[in-house]
């Protein structure tokens, strides 16, 4: 479903990805961790069709930057722009509107609903804090039902409610069989999510893991965190 093939960007000087390769399948799980600097966003961005690269970035069987690639992506950055003119619903709107959403109202409502959202659908986007704005991003990149979903550290500057909602809709995604790939810092917050992990590390992919995988071989997603991105385990 997504599949990432020798990706390699380099800022004037600074190869910032190197040869990256993974793939995430349909009904996976898959996070992108790395220390500050690693990479993450550039690969996020180069996946998003943000940057130009080098190498290969394919969603269901296109190129990134296709139409048809697009019509099957969602995209939630970590920093949300919303349109400051717009109002919450009309955001849902445009967008299901772009993506010929059929009968959008009720699954605009849905997500609202789910993200607490109701009572400021008459809202602007410049009128949102950045809480909202991003609940709004969230529920704008899910209306069409993305079968390729990215997020860049999702969980940061939600708040409880949202980030509970935020997980559960993961786990529906997973099960319909979308591909769902999140870059994050916080391992915590993808403990109980995540079914295969790319650990980063100098502009490349330093580890591959399945969660089956490290079950069956007692290893922590943590520790091989560590080992790889300070040469060591974590102490206590
Ligand atoms: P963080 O966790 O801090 O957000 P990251 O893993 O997302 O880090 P990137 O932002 O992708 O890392 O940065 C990877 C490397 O590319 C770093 O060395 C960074 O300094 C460099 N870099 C990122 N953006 C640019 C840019 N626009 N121009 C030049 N170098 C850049």
């Amino acid at each position: 479903m997504l599949e990432i093939q020798n990706l390699t960007k380099i800022y004037k000087n600074v190869v910032a990805n190197s040869n990256l390769s993974f793939t995430v399948q349909a009904g996976e799980v898959a996070v992108l961790l790395g220390p500050n600097g690693a990479g993450k966003s550039t690969a996020i961005k180069c996946i998003a069709g943000l940057l130009r690269f080098q190498g290969e970035i394919r969603v269901c069987d296109f190129p990134n930057k296709s139409i048809e690639a697009k019509r099957n992506f969602g995209y939630i950055p970590e920093i949300p722009s919303t349109y400051e003119n717009l109002t919450v619903m009309e955001h849902m709107e445009f967008i299901s509107l772009a993506y010929k959403v059929d009968d959008w109202k009720p699954k605009a409502q849905g997500l609202l609903v789910r993200f607490e959202m109701m009572d400021k659908v008459d809202k602007l986007g410049k009128e949102l804090s950045k809480g909202m704005q991003q609940k709004l991003s969230i529920c704008c990149a899910l209306i069409a039902e993305p079968k390729v979903v990215l997020f860049d550290e999702p969980f940061v500057g939600l708040d409880p409610h949202a980030i509970k909602e935020l997980k559960d809709l993961i786990g529906e995604m997973r099960a319909k069989g979308s591909a769902v790939l999140i870059s994050t810092h916080m391992l915590d917050s993808i403990e109980e999510l995540w079914d295969k992990a790319f650990i980063m590390c100098h502009g490349k992919i330093a580890a591959i893991r399945k969660r089956s995988e490290m079950e069956q071989n007692g290893e922590s997603l943590e520790e091989l965190f560590f080992e790889i991105t300070e040469g060591k385990e974590e102490k206590a």
